[in-house]
């Protein structure tokens, strides 16, 4: 079984983007997980095609509307779907790993990106439609968003990453933020590596990461330590 994605959104020549390129990309072709796109505006039903109108209440900018988003969502999503329905949204929940691992688990993902002032309440609720958000500010559409989001779900599939690797250590995981790494050479501007990491002994390597660990998160994430 592999982790089946659907986006719904006006501009789908943005995808595959970035989920195109590496080990991402790489899974994809490998079967380990799909991308399939739908256009939002292939559901509208009127002569011009439009997919939004003016907000109740007055106001700037425009509003998606509830019948033609909810007609894509039934296509790519029908009763008995198990997939969650997620939207991008500012006023969502903020995307977490937590949240990634638990979709990376399941069976995929049906994601709609919004476009203008956002979405009609209505669909958010008849659809079921959980918002997320990928941070405290506001983009110009959910395509970036939705991007964001697949590529901490998908390198979590296993597989993904290869073999070796572990997510054990990353940041996040462990409710703190990954120490500081080094690679070759050994002197770089006048920098040395920390004797510690080059010493050969485990343990204390493992000590030293734990203490870095924990003072970058002081510094850096307090929040992350409550
Ligand atoms: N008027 C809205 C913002 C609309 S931005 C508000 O104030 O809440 C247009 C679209 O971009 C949104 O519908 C959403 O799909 C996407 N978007 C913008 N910022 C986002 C964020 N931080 N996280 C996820 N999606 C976002």
């Amino acid at each position: 079984m592999s982790f089946a994605a659907d986006i719904v959104t006006l501009f789908p020549e943005l995808f595959p983007g970035p989920l195109g390129a590496s080990v991402i990309g790489r899974g994809a072709a490998q079967g380990l997980w799909s991308l399939r796109l739908t256009q939002l505006r292939d559901f509208a039903t009127d002569r011009h095609r439009s997919v939004d109108d003016t907000p109740a209440g007055g106001g700037a900018g425009m509003v998606l509307r509830p019948d033609v988003l909810a007609a894509a969502i039934d296509a790519v999503s029908p009763p008995g779907d198990p997939r969650p329905r997620l939207l991008m949204s500012p006023r969502g929940r903020p995307l977490t790993q937590a949240r990634a691992r638990e979709l990376a688990a399941g069976p995929g993902a049906v994601i709609v990106c919004g476009r203008f002032e956002g979405v009609d309440e209505r669909v958010i609720e008849a659809r079921q439609l959980e918002e997320i958000s990928i941070g405290d500010y506001v983009l110009a559409g959910g395509e970036v968003a939705a991007m964001a989001l697949l590529e901490a779900v998908v390198r979590l599939i296993p597989g993904v990453l290869g073999g070796e690797e572990s997510h054990a250590d990353e940041s996040f995981e462990n409710g703190v933020l990954e120490y500081p790494q080094y690679t070759r050479p050994q002197l770089f501007e006048g920098r040395e590596i920390p004797a510690v990491l080059t010493s050969g002994d485990h343990g204390k390597v493992e000590k030293w990461r734990r203490a870095e660990s924990e003072k970058l998160t002081r510094a850096r994430r307090p929040d992350l330590l409550k």
